[in-house]
């Protein structure tokens, strides 16, 4: 548990708003946890139904009372239905890797925000550089999405971070101040309860590179200012910011060590059981932050 310094503000804005996977009990008025939150992407994988269900019910099993945070697993939309049910009562939750911004009309392929919620989804994904680069969606297609999202009440990973030529330029926090306004506009501090930010390097996604996590740290930090910019520092101390990249059993506890980074999104790595159950397993404060 991440703890931070709360305020009557930041009180005000958890008690009003509601929050598909709600922060963990306070233990008293002056602290507000982060509960970490880890979260696997499946992207285009597996291959088969079956295999999702045997993958979801595998990191279910591996899912307990002891493990450290809140677990999703973003999931392709034929299987988000059998994956719900693959993980069943366990509390893992199951989100959308996208959701469309209209609500229903002739949009062949697209998939609305109540067709998830329907089957038991009140997670989606926005922004992940994947659609950013392959599909070309702009800051403003993202904050079209990130707004449709929280305005039905679905949770949203909003995926940023800055390209291998940006990080070169060394432009890794305007690209990411410039993403979290463009994509948050209009999102309500209220609404920021149901947001939580990946910062994920494109270098570092699919590569086997990861970013050290005091870098890591650093740019989670400065995500964390911005936020502090937009919101005030109360709202801005209970967004969980994770990291995404990488991400691997051997790499997981380290990260998780470092104050501003409370939590992962997962691509490969969450397709493999056995490595997905270490990662939302991990170490706490083996590792010095
Ligand atoms: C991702 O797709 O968000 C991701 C971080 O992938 P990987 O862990 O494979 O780098």
């Amino acid at each position: 548990m991440k703890f931070v310094a709360f305020s009557a503000l930041a009180l005000a804005t958890s008690v009003s708003a509601f929050s598909p996977t709600a922060f963990a009990p306070r233990t008293s008025t002056s602290l507000s946890a982060r509960k970490p939150f880890i979260a696997g992407n499946w992207k285009m994988n597996p291959g088969t139904k079956d295999e999702a269900v045997a993958l979801g019910k595998e990191i279910a099993g591996a899912f307990s009372s002891s493990t450290p945070c809140e677990v999703a697993l973003f999931a392709p939309y034929p299987f988000l239905d059998a994956t719900v049910d693959a993980v069943g009562s366990s509390g893992v939750k199951v989100g959308a890797e996208m959701a469309f911004t209209e609500g229903k009309g002739a949009y062949t392929a697209e998939v609305s925000v109540s067709m998830i919620k329907s089957v038991g989804c009140n997670w989606a994904l926005a922004g992940h550089s994947e659609r950013r680069t392959l599909f070309g969606e702009s800051d403003e297609d993202i904050n079209k999405q990130v707004l449709n999202l929280l305005n039905n009440d679905v949770g949203c990973i909003l995926c940023i971070g800055e390209t291998q030529a940006e990080y070169e330029q060394g432009l890794v926090g305007p690209i990411c101040t410039t993403q979290l306004k463009k994509n948050l506009l209009g999102v309500t501090p209220e609404q920021m309860a149901n947001v939580v930010i990946a910062y994920e390097p494109v270098w570092a996604i699919g590569t086997g590179l990861t970013c050290p996590a005091s870098e890591a740290q650093d740019v989670h930090a400065t995500c964390r200012s911005v936020l502090a910019d937009m919101y005030g520092q109360a709202v801005s101390d209970t967004v969980r910011i994770q990291y995404g990249g990488s991400v691997t059993p051997e790499t997981v506890d380290e990260l998780m060590a470092k104050p501003d980074i409370d939590g992962a999104l997962v691509g490969g790595a969450s397709l493999v059981a056995e490595k997905f159950s270490r990662i939302i397993n991990f170490e706490e404060a083996k590792v010095s932050a």
